[in-house]
């Protein structure tokens, strides 16, 4: 076995995987160490991917050649577009997946790569020379070097779990925890925080009464999460809906002492988005009921996940409460729900390529990092996995900024400013997202990745395929144009001011679809799907989208204007003597930098932004006067 890597994972969870996977694409020798290698790849949670927000995440990891989005359409059991009825901009495409599908699917994409090493080992500590990472000491197989390593450890670290007043310590359920890392998170001097999270008991379908609950089907047409998949044929199965009750409620309440996170027994802080039963029933105290979804975890797996109950009561009381949910009265508990409390290293001291500020080559991604959910743990570790192996080829890394994506995004907001509870994505967190869409993703991103060399040729192709039919149609759409009375020859109500407008502008109205404009088209030449649907969107954002581009480039001039050194910040009018301080002590070499700075608010950034901007005129009038 080869003893020095290019570049080293630590975790084979969602982070790992890509993390492993990308830097493999990147030509790098590179070693997995995980625990069990039988575990690569498992859903720990639930068994979905994508959804509103994590849909994007999903398709930029497959913009950027990753492979979450493949495998989930390989292993898919039902395809739904959410919020299919609002805007392009706000959908988001998920699918309930097959867990064991999905897992074998992931080790054998992680097998077949011939520069990945597997090692089933406990890696205990890092090892780091002066301010550039050496290597790793694991528990049975020696000290492995390597030129960077990415840290996906997820919930084990410190990792206890919670069920009624029992608690022990573990990764997950049934998995060590890890312990020793730790050690060195504290001797380089990096701050931890605790977080938790929960999950539900599972159901054995055949112990439920399906004719009391309603029942959701999946998509006609499904949409696939990879541009590599070019269609999804599938008997898709269906997930039951039904709900919490009064008396599941009063059970809840009754038994409130006995669930750790209540009985002040758990300090970490848990995710909003995405509460305990517990948690609703205090919360929410004036509802009477709470959805659960009921969905299948595979297509010849009996476990069902009830969605929407995730809890950390006592055995006794999962059992009671569960009982009086309709459709579930005589439901047999598989495996029970509970809660698991775990360290995270706060992100803000890590730069935005995820490399831990100060330690040359050390790089953290996903749940480490303060994020909950698969989707964000793997969109970090394809982009760390990526500049990890940037850094061990001495190449400039991949930078994704808030305008390019929502791994910008996630990135920005975790380096920048920290997250004080588990950090999940939604489309609210993404200030440019009429232009982040799931359908344009491709667009954004994948010519940047090709850049890096993260991807392949077959992607690339198929890419170049795409850009050019969008292309094609768009040029076309924008050449032919008709006057008001030929328009009205298919029923087009326009202005009548005798203009001739391109079809591009006239598919811009709301109430005109393509196929209203269609028959100006050439008759010899057909448009794919894909490009009819992401030109009609780009037609009807079209003036939103304009103005973005404007935003957008005041936000890239601003992030990158430059601070003169000898910059004076003790006269700026409403900055706190906190920050001038923080301001004279850096010195940053632009905003972005001065935006980095632990504490900066977004108006004091407003305030030096607007300083700075007379400064300048100050300067380049000084210099015009002869
Ligand atoms: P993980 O998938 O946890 O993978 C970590 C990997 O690191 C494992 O393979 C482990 O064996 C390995 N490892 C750890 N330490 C070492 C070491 N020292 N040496 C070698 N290998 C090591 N997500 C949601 O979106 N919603 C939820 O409601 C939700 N609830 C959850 C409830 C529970 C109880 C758990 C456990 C997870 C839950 N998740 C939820 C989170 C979801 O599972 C994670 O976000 C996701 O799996 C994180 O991916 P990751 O790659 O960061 O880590």
């Amino acid at each position: 076995m080869f003893r020095r890597f290019d570049v080293i994972v630590i975790g084979g969870g969602h982070a790992g995987c890509e993390a492993v996977a990308a830097a493999h694409r990147l030509g790098c020798r590179v070693a997995l160490i995980t625990h069990r290698l039988e575990t690569i790849g498992i859903m720990s949670c639930n068994p979905a991917i994508g959804g509103l927000g994590k849909g994007h995440l999903v398709r930029e990891i497959d913009a950027l050649d990753g492979i979450m989005g493949r495998l989930a359409d390989a292993s898919g059991i039902q395809f739904r577009l959410l919020n299919r009825r609002k805007g392009p901009a706000v959908q988001g495409p998920r699918a309930q997946i097959d867990r064991a599908a999905y897992r074998v699917a992931m080790q054998s994409a992680i097998l077949s790569m011939p520069n990945v090493t597997l090692i089933s080992d406990d890696a205990c500590e890092i090892l780091v020379k002066g301010t550039r990472f050496q290597g790793i000491r694991t528990g049975s197989s020696g000290d492995i070097e390597g030129a960077s390593l990415i840290v996906t450890t997820g919930t084990f670290l410190n990792g206890v779990v919670y069920r009624g007043n029992e608690s022990y310590e573990a990764g997950r359920d049934g998995d060590a925890a890890t312990k020793r890392l730790r050690d060195s998170f504290n001797q380089f001097g990096l701050e931890t925080g605790r977080l938790k999270t929960g999950t539900p008991a599972r159901l054995s379908s055949r112990s439920i009464d399906w004719s009391k609950v309603t029942m959701q089907a999946g998509d006609e047409r499904p949409v696939s999460f990879s541009d590599l998949t070019s269609s999804i044929h599938c008997d898709q199965v269906s997930c039951g809906i039904t709900g919490t009750t009064e008396k599941t409620h009063d059970i809840i309440r009754t038994n409130l002492e006995k669930s750790p996170m209540y009985g002040g027994v758990i300090d970490g802080v848990g995710p909003r988005y995405c509460p305990s039963v517990e948690d609703k029933v205090v919360r929410f105290s004036d509802r009477s009921s709470h959805q659960v979804f009921l969905e299948p975890e595979g297509r010849s797996d009996d476990t069902i996940y009830p969605n929407g109950i995730s809890t950390s009561l006592p055995f006794e009381v999962q059992d009671a409460f569960i009982r009086t949910i309709p459709g579930l009265e005589t439901a047999r508990v598989k495996a029970y729900g509970y809660a698991i409390e775990y360290d995270f290293v706060d992100p803000r001291q890590l730069s935005n390529t995820l490399n831990v500020s100060g330690i040359d080559g050390l790089f953290l991604a996903g749940q480490i990092n303060g994020t909950t959910g698969y989707e964000e743990a793997a969109a970090q570790g394809l982009y760390a996995g990526v500049n990890a192996a940037c850094f061990s080829r001495g190449v400039e890394s991949l930078q994704i900024d808030r305008a390019d994506g929502y791994i910008g995004v996630m990135v920005d907001d975790l380096t920048r400013r920290g997250t004080r509870e588990p950090y999940r994505m939604f489309t609210s967190r993404a200030e440019f997202r009429l232009s982040l869409r799931v359908d344009n993703a491709d667009t954004r991103l994948t010519p940047k990745g090709r850049d890096v060399g993260c991807v392949s040729d077959q992607r690339w192709t198929v890419f170049q395929r795409n850009a050019r039919e969008v292309v094609s149609l768009r040029e076309n759409l924008e050449d032919i144009t008709i006057t008001p009375n030929e328009a009205e020859t298919q029923a087009i109500q326009i202005n009548r001011d005798g203009r001739r407008r391109s079809l591009f502008s006239i598919l811009s109205y709301p109430d005109i679809s393509f196929d209203d404009i269609a028959a100006w088209l050439p008759k010899d030449r057909e448009f794919a799907t894909q490009a009819i649907e992401r030109v009609t969107t780009d037609a009807k954002y079209a003036v939103y989208l304009e103005r973005q581009m404007e935003q957008v480039e005041s936000y890239r001039s601003s992030r990158n204007a430059k601070i003169p050194e000898d910059f004076e910040y003790t006269n700026i009018p409403g900055l706190s003597q906190e920050l001038t301080e923080k301001f004279c002590h850096h010195r940053p070499e632009t905003l972005y930098h001065a935006e980095m700075i632990d504490g900066v608010t977004p108006s004091a950034l407003v305030l030096l932004s607007a300083h700075l901007s007379r400064h300048k005129r100050d300067q380049a009038s000084e210099n015009s006067q002869p």
